[in-house]
């Protein structure tokens, strides 16, 4: 048949619509749907399917399915493998030449299996569910680099199709070939940068969490499934004193015994469960610190969180030390008085005058004695609220130092005694009552800690503004390792519960806070074995 001049001026302007219009869209059912409308009048048409064909794994999936006017949902088409033999897909993708059939219904009596689909979407299995209604078919392959990708096929159940048209649709599936392509690499372009903006974010999120946990104040640790430390924050660097680099990738037990038993005394809770937490003693470099942990379990390993409570650990302690104690003292005077009470109460015998005496003069010293002890309570617990008030007078040091000693004297045991070498240093801003206080503490420090006797000697002087009072001893001396924590309120050294009795570890403690309410200081030195020198420091007037 010669060439139709009017029909090839219209092939080539579908052809050119097609090149036109066809990659304006990036979405690919967009694409499809204009090769539809495009062809619409030149190639009649009941039904349009586009699939692609998967090489490697020789299956064909349907991309887009319009039938009888309505467009279906490709996913109830099953995917299909590629047929060795018939099957007008499987034909195509098998020789990659176009083919135009215009009796189905004879052609699907061939060996293969074919379907029929209806604008509902009911996929019918032809021959054996009936006839199919389509009558023609134009089959084209799709190719990409030489190789079929995929199928185009029109359908109609009235018409015939002509070479002339499926030159025509061959034209247009080359075309539409590399608009679907192009809107594939957009689609997947977009995808790509979904996902790098999604791992942008994630990598932020990450970041962030670094920070927070970087800037917390409890230490936090992870160690993996090998038993690996990874991640060490700031906090744990400056409790512990190790920085991360010097953990990072050694084991827990390397870095020494407290560290080694964590995973058997900590339980590491599961994400549902609410963590326990262990306080452990660990020893770091001689030093001991009591840290409360915690455990969670992760993916590949624990994290770890730990804070310090040594400062707790030690507060409940001496709390624990305060009431037993503050409780023991006051116990032995009480013994005292009860009994000595009770004697000169029977009727029963009859008591030397000087004996009652005694007996009288024991509760009146043990009676004092338990004032001591309890104003000493009382008095520690108003200076730690900020209820004591010191006044601010010019304070003659001298004549405070006399009249203590002078008081004091009488009352020591045969074995000590108190040398005074007073250097007139003049006087000091301060509070006389409340540095007579602290004199009497030094003063009985002095003589108790001297439990073989000794001299005390109390010097006074003065130096650059500063007028200094100190009271040195023959005594027990003070170990180098106690000398900064005798100051602490309750802190009694381990000698002094061995030789010496009584006491409740305040008197230093309040010897400090009213020094530095008059603006003074205190400090020690001291030979153990050999005595003990106490400085007191406050700014002339
Ligand atoms: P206390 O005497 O009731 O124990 P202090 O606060 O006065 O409490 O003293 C605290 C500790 O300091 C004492 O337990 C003792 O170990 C030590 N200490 C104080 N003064 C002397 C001293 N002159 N010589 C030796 N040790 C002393």
């Amino acid at each position: 048949m010669p060439p139709d001049p009017a029909r090839q001026v219209e092939t080539a302007r579908l052809l050119l619509e097609a090149a036109r219009y066809l990659g304006e869209t990036l979405e690919p059912t967009r694409v499809y749907e204009r090769f539809r409308e495009i062809l619409r009048d030149a190639i009649p048409h009941d039904g349009v399917i586009v699939s692609s064909f998967d090489p490697e794994q020789q299956v064909i999936r349907c991309e887009y399915a319009w039938v009888e006017g309505e467009l279906l949902d490709v996913s109830i088409f099953p995917p299909l493998r590629l047929q060795a033999t018939g099957g007008m897909q499987s034909e195509v993708i098998r020789t990659g030449l176009p083919l135009l059939t215009n009796d189905v219904p004879n052609r699907v009596r061939d060996s293969g299996t074919y379907y029929d689909v209806d604008g509902g979407g009911r996929i019918r299995k032809v021959p054996e569910e009936g006839p199919p209604k389509t009558q023609a078919a134009l089959m084209l392959p799709v190719k990409h680099e030489g190789q079929v990708v995929g199928v185009v096929q029109l359908m109609t159940d009235s018409d015939a199709y002509d070479e002339a048209q499926l030159e025509l649709a061959e034209g247009m599936v080359a075309q539409l070939g590399a608009a679907v392509r192009n809107a594939r690499l957009h689609e997947e372009a977009l995808r790509a940068g979904a996902e790098a903006a999604a791992a942008r974010a994630t990598a932020r999120e990450r970041e962030r969490a670094a920070q927070v946990l970087e800037a917390v104040g409890d230490g936090i640790f992870s160690v993996d499934d090998a038993e690996a430390i990874g991640f060490w924050n700031r906090a744990a660097e400056t409790i512990t004193g190790m920085s991360a680099e010097a953990v990072h990738a050694r084991t827990l037990a390397e870095l020494g015994d407290g560290w080694a038993t964590l995973r058997a005394s900590v339980p590491a809770a599961r994400a549902d469960e609410r963590p326990r937490a262990v306080t452990l003693p660990i020893d770091l470099d001689g030093r001991e610190l009591w840290l409360s942990f915690v455990a969670v379990r992760t993916g590949d390993g624990v994290v770890y969180a730990f804070r310090d409570m040594t400062f707790e650990r030690q507060f409940e302690e001496s709390k624990y030390e305060f009431v037993a104690t503050v409780s023991h003292e006051l116990r032995t005077p009480m013994t005292a008085v009860l009994g000595a009470a009770n004697t000169l109460l029977r009727g029963d015998i009859d008591l030397a005058p000087e004996t009652s005496r005694q007996l009288l003069e024991m509760i009146a010293t043990q009676a004092a004695r338990l004032s001591e002890v309890t104003e000493s309570v009382l008095l520690a617990g108003r200076l730690d609220r900020g209820e004591v008030d010191v006044e601010r007078a010019r304070v003659d040091v001298d004549g405070v130092v006399a009249q203590t000693v002078d008081a004091l004297e009488p009352n020591l045991p045969a074995t000590v005694r108190i040398e005074r070498s007073l250097g007139a240093p003049g006087a000091v801003i301060g509070d006389a009552n409340r540095l007579q206080q602290v004199l009497i503490n030094l003063l009985d420090n002095a003589a108790k800690y001297s439990p073989n006797g000794g001299t005390i000697t109390v010097r006074t002087a003065r130096a650059d503004g500063r007028i200094v009072i100190e009271v040195a001893d023959e005594g027990t001396g003070i170990d180098a390792a106690e000398r900064d924590r005798i100051f602490e309120k309750f802190y009694r050294g381990d000698s002094s519960n061995r030789l010496v009795p009584g006491g409740t570890g305040l008197g230093l403690y309040i010897c400090r806070e009213l020094l530095e309410r008059m603006g003074g200081t205190i400090g020690v030195s001291s030979r153990p074995g050999a005595g003990s020198t106490f400085t007191v420091e406050l700014t002339a007037a």
